[in-house]
């Protein structure tokens, strides 16, 4: 049975205007952790706005432990959902002390109980020797946490993050989600995280779930999505990727970069996703070619650390190629290209 329950909920923010949520459905199982996942203006943050009753449905059920908060007929104000929010900004009330903070939303329980419950919060997200300190006298890395504490504290069904680590700078963005992820899973908190950033979204959640115009794309596990993504779109937008159309006959396809393998068997005229790791880059050295390899010119060369991303031509095409940190190759080298690894069948029809 899951906990969240969204069904074919559509809004428009004026009537007869684009759904900015378009006849959207996605439930989420208890304790796991779901991030909505698009490019800017697909309505990630108008859905969270939804769920957390600052916006109505004009059509479509929202239902979170099999109580209706939205319908045909029924409306439950966002107080008493007992959903928790935490913003990009993080939204802390900057005249009170982080202790202050973390009570505001257990005004609720009697005042004995307050404190104790918000100190222990605090000390979950390792903020026990903060409670008396402003929110201006923090990092943003302790913000963020006093502004999930704060979140968890009133005990909410789910919680809903948006773009929650976005303002945090890249190391401290890394270090922080790990420790919020523990946090969060000691206390099987359901989770709905908003982000554009792919790589956060993999890295944090239990599934994904790929936007695209008010509407979901494809729902699965990080590594289903990126393996076995269903469209261009979900391949593009996740890691990124090569489109070449070819013609398969069973678990190979003849594509301009010649015979591809497949991930699975297809007949006829299809498009495929073909991951940029899926291609070797080799340095020319001017001797006789290695069977199955093609020429290609290096055009743009991104150093990443761990590896380098290329950009080559290769004929025709430009293609995206991820080699090895220590490969000696600049714009405007020439080089080697070999399918390694599978290319996908994706659904739609390769262009004619
Ligand atoms: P981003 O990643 O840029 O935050 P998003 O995926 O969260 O984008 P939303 O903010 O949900 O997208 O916006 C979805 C669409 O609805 C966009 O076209 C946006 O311009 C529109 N929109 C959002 N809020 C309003 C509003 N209050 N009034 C009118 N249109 C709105």
């Amino acid at each position: 049975m899951p906990l969240l329950s969204i069904d074919q909920v559509t809004l428009r923010y004026t009537a007869g205007g684009t759904a900015a949520v378009d006849g959207l459905s996605l439930a989420l199982e208890p304790g796991e952790t779901v991030a909505l996942l698009g490019p800017s203006g697909c309505g990630k943050t108008t859905m969270l706005r939804l769920i957390a009753g600052f916006e109505r449905p004009d059509t479509g059920r929202i239902t979170l432990e099999e109580r209706v908060l939205a319908g045909p007929g029924t409306f439950v104000p966002p107080d008493q959902r007992r959903v928790g929010m935490v913003f990009q900004d993080f939204a802390l009330f900057p005249h009170l002390s982080v202790l202050d903070n973390v009570t505001f939303g257990l005004k609720p329980l009697p005042r004995r109980e307050q404190e104790p419950r918000a100190r222990a919060m605090l000390e979950l997200f390792g903020l026990g020797d903060f409670e008396a300190r402003m929110p201006h006298e923090l990092s943003g890395g302790q913000q963020q946490r006093v502004a999930l504490a704060r979140a968890l504290a009133p005990g909410p069904r789910m919680l809903l993050l948006d773009e929650a680590f976005s303002s945090l700078d890249a190391a401290l963005r890394a270090s922080t989600r790990l420790e919020v992820r523990r946090v969060l899973m000691s206390l099987k908190t359901t989770v709905l995280l908003v982000t554009h950033d792919q790589s956060e979204a993999m890295a944090f959640a239990d599934r994904l779930a790929v936007m695209r115009a008010g509407k979901v794309e494809q729902v699965g596990s990080p590594e289903s999505l990126y393996q076995a993504p269903r469209n261009a779109f979900v391949a593009s937008f996740l890691g990124g990727t090569n489109l070449l159309p070819g013609s398969a006959s069973g678990t190979e396809a003849q594509t301009r970069l010649g015979g591809v393998p497949l991930s699975g068997p297809a007949q006829g005229q299809v498009l495929l996703s073909l991951r940029p790791e899926a291609l070797l880059l080799v340095a020319d050295t001017g001797a006789a070619a290695p069977g199955g390899s093609l020429r290609a010119e290096i055009l743009t060369r991104e150093f990443q650390g761990h590896m380098i991303e290329f950009t080559v031509r290769c004929g025709e095409r430009e293609l995206k190629v991820r080699g090895a940190p220590e490969l000696p190759l600049r714009p405007g080298d020439s080089a080697r290209l070999e399918v390694v690894g599978q290319a996908v069948v994706l659904e739609e029809a390769a262009p004619p």
